[in-house]
């Protein structure tokens, strides 16, 4: 149901944003990869789905603006790209902070202002942006990320307001933990900030906050992200819509 349409997500070479694009293509959209890896993988990647990449760095606004005037008219804009650090507030890097705030909530103003315009003009599109269950709660050492994905939810439910009518919807999408290196990544500052084993984090801080005790999977973000694509989700706006094993019905 995707046939003639351009999707671009952020954030595509690894992990949910790879799972959505896999998702996106095989509903027969064109794809437009975008994020950091080794060029042989991604070179593989584009021929898997028949996509083109970006290498843009979305710290960069000049490099965001490229990416979007390459992409040309985008019909999906999906904002996936995030990054985590975990730390106490008084020892919170600040070039971290800056950086976290600037990819997870900045980046997304960009690509959003950019897209707008020629969704506008044909009367459809679908923006889809990857908060997290920490843009509707907090958990302690994660400060600048559970800032930006709370500005996150916040944006998008501005622009759907200032989209009702346009044929334009948007949406966030909020994971618990999913299983991808952005998770595997955190466990060894995690350990140090609570004086942890890797077991005692997976188990007594990751999956304690799901009640189903298990990690969701890309793939099942990737089939919500083509829901939302659907005509029958046409209403389906300013939504923050979780998928997160019950994390935050509690
Ligand atoms: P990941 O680390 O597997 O993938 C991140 C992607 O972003 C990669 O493709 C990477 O190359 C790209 N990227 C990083 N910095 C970039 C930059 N400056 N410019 C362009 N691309 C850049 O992460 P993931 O776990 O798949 O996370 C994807 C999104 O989902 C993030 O927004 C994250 O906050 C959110 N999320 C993840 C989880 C989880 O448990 N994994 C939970 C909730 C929300």
């Amino acid at each position: 149901f995707l046939e003639g349409k351009t999707a671009l997500v952020t954030g595509s070479t690894s992990g949910i944003g790879l799972a959505i694009a896999r998702a996106l293509s095989a509903e027969g959209a064109s794809v437009v990869l975008n994020g950091f890896g080794d060029e042989g993988e991604i070179a593989q990647l584009c021929e898997e789905m028949g996509a083109t990449h970006s290498a843009a760095n979305l710290l960069k606004a000049d490099e965001i603006e490229k990416m979007m005037a390459e992409a040309g008219e985008v019909d999906i804009l999906v904002n996936n790209a995030g990054m985590q650090h975990v730390s106490p507030v008084e020892d919170f890097p600040t070039d971290k902070w800056e950086m976290i705030l600037a990819l997870n909530l900045t980046a997304v103003f960009h690509t959003v202002r950019l897209a707008v315009p020629v969704m506008k003009k044909r009367g459809w599109g679908r923006i889809i942006n990857t908060a997290s269950a920490h843009s509707k709660t907090a958990s302690p050492f994660k400060s600048a990320y559970n800032a930006s994905k709370h500005g996150l939810d916040g944006f998008t439910k501005t622009i759907a307001l200032e989209l009702a009518q346009s044929g334009v919807t948007a949406n966030c999408i909020s994971p618990g933990y999913v299983w991808t290196p952005l998770v595997e990544g955190q466990i060894p500052d995690t350990m140090k900030a609570r004086g942890m084993t890797e077991d005692e984090v997976i188990n007594d801080v990751l999956l304690a906050k799901q009640p189903t005790k298990r990690f969701v999977q890309p793939a099942e973000l990737g089939a919500l992200a083509a829901f939302l694509c659907r005509e029958e989700a046409g209403n389906v706006t300013g939504a923050n819509w979780s998928m997160d094993g019950g994390w935050t019905a509690e």
